[in-house]
This record gives C-alpha cells, structure tokens and sequence, in this order.
C-alpha cells in the first residue's frame, strides 16, 4: 500500500470509475427525455396511456406485498389477473408508435411488458380455472363449483336462492307499482347483504307501506327489504358462509402459489411505474400553459446552468397570472453566485425557486418551462427557504434556519445548486448581516456552488465588488401615491428599496399604523445616513454628528415643554422663571450642538440690542 504507483493506478481507476458513472448517468437522463419526448410528440398514443390504458392498473406495490405476506384473497389475485390481460392492448397501442424513439419504447417498455405476459402465463391459467367468473360480475370472488360436490350443492341452493329473490323484486315492484330492475332494483353488497334499492325521487312509493323496511337513505337513493326478502337473504348469507368454508383450502392452495409471483409482480410494477411517470411527464409538459421544452443536459462538471425566459410551472398554472419569464445564467469561474434584491412580492422566490424547480425537472427526465435550457448535471439542489420552527424539537424557527445553511455549507459541492431565500432575518439586523455575508462569501469563494440568494439585506450586494463571480440581479417595482405595480423582471444590477410599506397598505392595514411605520422608517432612515457618516469621517467629524443628533433630540424636547406650558393662567414674571428653569436644564446637559446655538443667539441679541 505504501507503493506510490500503486495509490495512483487506484485512484485514477477510481476517477475513470466515477467519469465513467456520471458519463452513464447524463446518458440515462437523455433517454428518459427520449421516452418523454416520445410521448410529448404522439398526442393519440400520449391521450390513450393516460385516459385509459394506464387506468386500469392497480397499485401493484401493494399488491407484491400482499402476496408476499400470503394475505391477499381471491380478489388481490382477480385484481393482478386482470391487470395482466390488459397488457396486451397496452403493448398494442404502443407498437403503433412509429416515430424516431421506435428502438427506445421497444426496449423500455414493449420488450418488458412482452416477457411479463409470458411470466404469467401459468397465473392467468390457475386463475381462470379456480376463479368463478360468472360470480365474478356481481363483485363475489369465490372458487368454482366444479371443484367440490359440496361446492357445487351450495352452488345449487344460492342460484335457487337467487331466482327466489328475483321473484321477490317482482312482487315488490307490483306492490309499489314500479318497473322491476328500472326503477326498483335488487342489489347486494358485503355488508348487509340483498336489498332492495329505489332512486330518492320514488321513495314516495314507499311511504306508509308497512310490508317494507327501510335500511338507510343515502345519496344514490332509499334502500329497503321485506320480510321474504330478508328471511332469503338470511338463508344465502348461510349458505355463502358455508361455501367460503368449503373453498377455504382451495383458497390457500391458489394464494400459496399466488406468492410465487412477487417478484413478477413487483417487476410489472416497476415498468407500469415508470410508463406512468414518463407519460405523465408528457400530459404536464403539453398541457401547460406554454408547452414545456426538452432541456439539453450536459455532463456534471460542465459549469453551465443556462435557461432562457424560464418560468415557474406551478405560479403559471394559476388561472389569474400572466407569468412573466425571466433568464438565468450561470458559468463556472464567470458568474456563480446571484444576489436578488428588490421590493417585496416582487418576486425574488418565484424567480430563484423556479431555477430549482427547472434543474430538478430535467434530471428527473422531464421536459421544463422555458424556451431553451441548457443544464449541468448537478449533485444536488440544496434548498433553505420559508420559516418554520419545531417546537416539538426545541428548534426556533432561527435555529432551524441556522441548522439547514449549516447542512448546505457542509453538504454542497462546486456541482450543487444552492437556494437560499432570505436569510439572517430572524435575528438582530447586524448579526443577521453579518451572517448572510459571511455564508454568501463562504459559498462563492470556497464551494463555488451555483447559488441564488434573495434577500433584502442590500448592503450585501457590495460583495459583486470583492467577488468576481458575484452578480447582482434585482427585482422592480412602479409605485404612485396610491399604486403598486410589480413589474416582475429579473434585471442585472442592485434595487436598493423594498417597498415593504406599500405592501403592507395593499393588505389594508389600518391608517394610522401606516403612517407611524412611514415616519419610524423616515428616523431610521436620517440615523443610518448619521451612522453611515460617521463611519465615512473620523473620529472627530463622528463625535460631532453625534452630538449634532443628540442635541436635535434636546430642542425637540424643551421646545415640547415650551408648547405644554399652561401660560394662560400664569403670570409674565411666572412664564419668564419657567423659561429660565427650562433653559437652564438645557445647558446644564452640556451639549456642544445646543451650547453653539444659545451662544450665537446670544450674540445676535447683543448686535441687534
Ligand atoms: P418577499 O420579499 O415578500 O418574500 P418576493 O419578492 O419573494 O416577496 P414572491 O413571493 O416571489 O415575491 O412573489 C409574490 C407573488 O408575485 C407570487 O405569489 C406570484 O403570484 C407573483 N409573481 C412572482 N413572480 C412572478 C412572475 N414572474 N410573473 C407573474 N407573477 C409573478
């Protein structure tokens, strides 16, 4: 192991390995988009799959598990001999398809469908000499009677039991003078056996008439019995008692040898799963809005994400948006990282998530909203976006923000894309900042992932200028007094407004709450342009602003004291002494702002005097 040569034979057969995997991978993507477009290109074959052919299957997973638990009955095994007999048609219909996949749709799915039918030769056999099928159209599932004299005698006595019953439905309908199996019918089910049924709208033939019972009254109509028809049904459910008791070892004996067939079964699942799939892929992405398009997927390691006026297929697949598409790029080494800004509901999410969206579309095989993509194979879509805590986990909803950057920052490589919309809000405004800048440069200067971050800190698109593979996008917004329209395109460049106050008017807050948080943000606004100065200047200049602030806040105050005093009621002498006491408190604070104005006004007095 220590031979030198021999570490590197390995690990170059361990590269080839993985260029090999990941070559057979992008291959394996490109077919299952041949198989889409197949589809996508064959409305009537794509029409038959979906509205008909692939209905009639069941789910076949559960059907494997039953069967290899031994706890199906005679009905699972009818279910899976039917859903056999359909493959057939199934294969039919796509042998028709003659187009440029022909090759392909044989080896995925015609060759396999073909083998299945063969596997199961002997199970539809067992099952079309065990199973009675006459029974099998009024929903029994029951042995034939041929098998067993004791069968066949039971079989006898519930056909006798039945024509008695028919009878019963005429006398019935005479009495109610209704048409027999029209407008009264005899029906039965597990429960409650046989019964008669009328529409709700003739349940007033019914009324007052003591020969008959009424069972319940449900949507579909009134279903109700008579004492010959109940002592009837009494003596069949007997006798299908002791019929079911009778085929009882049969019954193992055909679900036993049901249980050798898991594995086929599970096979047909798999290939009826992956047909539904890929023809569901093909009704979404020609049943959209605007059709969807085969992406071009390029290998892992390429660098490229390029989409052109992409979109995002669920906010479009509402009836009251006209979807505005936007473009994406992505280039290794050129521009990586993209940094969102703008007002909010501007559509910093749909933009960035739709990207997701995209990506994880084309390498599930399906084709994708947009006009033209063009797309690495990535390793992952690592996404952190919405707020949610777990209280039940002790986890705040900033702590679970925390632990899923945290799993990002680990987990991604320089093939992953990387979502993150907004982060950092949940704490303090410094703390937060700092953190999103400091995972934003982590990403784009160490993992070098592809990554779009949304977020309204825009200090944060300062880092384009540290950052050569930094860019910045925004949204944009048209605003008047009264309006607020989003315009929804994605341009290059920082938006340095979010127009959170205009958002919260559109949800009609109450007045007066909007105009506080308009002079609130107006205060904070004028301190940051103080504290923004006083970082720009030094320690001199800062110190001055300050005070300048502070002293501000002193006028402010003594001028809202002047304004309250009740002078109406005081004398001349009275108001001049409260002045004193109020200006004295004033420059007894020592302020060098304040200080400057009571000497110059001073001074200005003396000229004038
Ligand atoms: P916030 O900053 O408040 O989270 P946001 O900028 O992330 O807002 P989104 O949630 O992406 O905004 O978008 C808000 C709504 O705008 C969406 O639910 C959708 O109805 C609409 N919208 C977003 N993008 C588009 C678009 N490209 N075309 C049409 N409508 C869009």
């Amino acid at each position: 192991l220590g031979n030198k040569r021999l570490e590197s034979v390995v690990l170059s057969k361990m590269n080839f390995e993985s260029f090999v995997r990941d070559l057979l991978l992008v291959r394996q993507y490109r077919v299952e988009l041949d198989l889409v477009e197949t589809f996508v290109e064959d409305s009537e074959l794509r029409k038959s799959c979906q509205e008909d052919l692939l209905r009639r299957f069941p789910d076949l997973n559960r059907m494997a598990k039953k069967f290899q638990r031994q706890s199906s009955n005679l009905q699972d095994c009818y279910r899976v001999y039917q859903a056999v007999g359909q493959l057939p048609s199934l294969v039919l219909a796509l042998e028709r398809y003659c187009g440029k996949h022909q090759v392909l749709l044989h080896a995925a799915f015609i060759s396999p469908l073909n083998d299945l039918v063969s596997d199961f030769s002997k199970y539809q056999e067992m099952i079309e000499t065990t199973l009675d099928m006459n029974q099998v159209e009024h929903h029994e599932f029951l042995v034939k009677p041929l098998f067993d004299p004791t069968l066949s005698e039971l079989r006898e006595n519930m056909d006798r039991l039945e024509k008695a019953m028919q009878a019963a439905l005429n006398s019935a309908a005479r009495e109610l003078g209704l048409e027999a199996a029209k407008t009264v019918k005899l029906e039965s089910n597990a429960q409650i056996g046989y019964f008669f049924r009328v529409t709700c709208k003739e349940e007033k033939s019914l009324r007052n008439n003591k020969k008959f019972t009424t069972l319940d009254v449900q949507k579909n109509g009134v279903r109700f019995t008579n004492s010959k028809l109940s002592s009837l049904n009494e003596e069949y459910t007997k006798s299908r008692e002791e019929y079911e008791e009778a085929q009882n070892a049969i019954v193992k004996e055909i679900i036993s040898i049901a249980a050798g067939y898991v594995d086929p079964v599970q096979t047909l699942n798999e290939v009826i799963a992956q047909l539904d799939a890929v023809v569901s892929f093909a009704v979404v992405s020609h049943a959209a809005p605007v059709p969807y398009v085969r992406p071009k997927i390029l290998e892992k390691g390429s660098g490229r994400l390029i989409v052109k006026a992409a979109r995002h297929p669920c906010v479009e697949a509402q009836d009251d948006v006209a979807f505005i598409p936007n473009d994406v790029t992505f280039r290794r080494g050129e521009e990586m990282f993209h940094i969102i800004t703008g007002p909010n509901m501007g559509g910093k999410s749909t933009y960035i998530r739709q990207v997701g969206v995209i990506v994880l579309m084309a390498q599930i095989g399906c084709f994708v909203p947009c006009d033209e993509a063009e797309l690495s194979v990535v390793d992952c879509v690592l996404a952190r976006v919405g707020a949610g805590d777990s209280q039940i986990k002790g986890v705040s909803t900033f702590m679970a923000e925390m632990l899923e950057t945290a799993a990002i920052l680990r987990s991604a490589t320089e093939d992953s894309l990387i979502i993150i919309d907004e982060l950092g809000r949940g704490t303090s405004t410094y703390d937060g900042f700092g953190l999103a800048w400091a995972i934003s440069e982590y990403i784009a200067t160490r993992l070098k992932s592809f990554c779009l971050f949304a977020t309204h800190f825009h200090e944060l698109t300062t880092l384009a200028q540290q950052v050569s593979t930094v860019r910045n996008l925004h949204v944009t917004a048209l605003t008047t007094d009264s309006t607020l329209t989003m315009l929804y395109k994605v341009k290059k460049g920082v938006c340095d407004q979010s127009f959170g106050i205009h958002v919260a008017e559109l949800a009609n807050f109450p007045k007066h709450v909007i105009a506080n948080a308009r002079e609130k943000a107006l205060e904070l606004e004028e301190f940051q342009d103080i504290s923004r100065a006083v970082e720009e200047a030094g320690p001199e200049a800062k110190k001055r602003c300050l005070e300048k602030h502070e002293g501000e806040r002193i006028i402010e105050a003594f001028l809202a004291k002047v304004k309250s005093m009740p002078v109406e009621g005081m004398s001349d002498e009275a108001v001049k002494e409260e002045l004193r006491k109020l200006k004295a408190e004033v420059i007894g604070q020592n302020n060098s702002f304040v200080n400057e104005i009571v000497t110059r006004s001073a001074k200005v007095k003396l000229t004038s005097a």
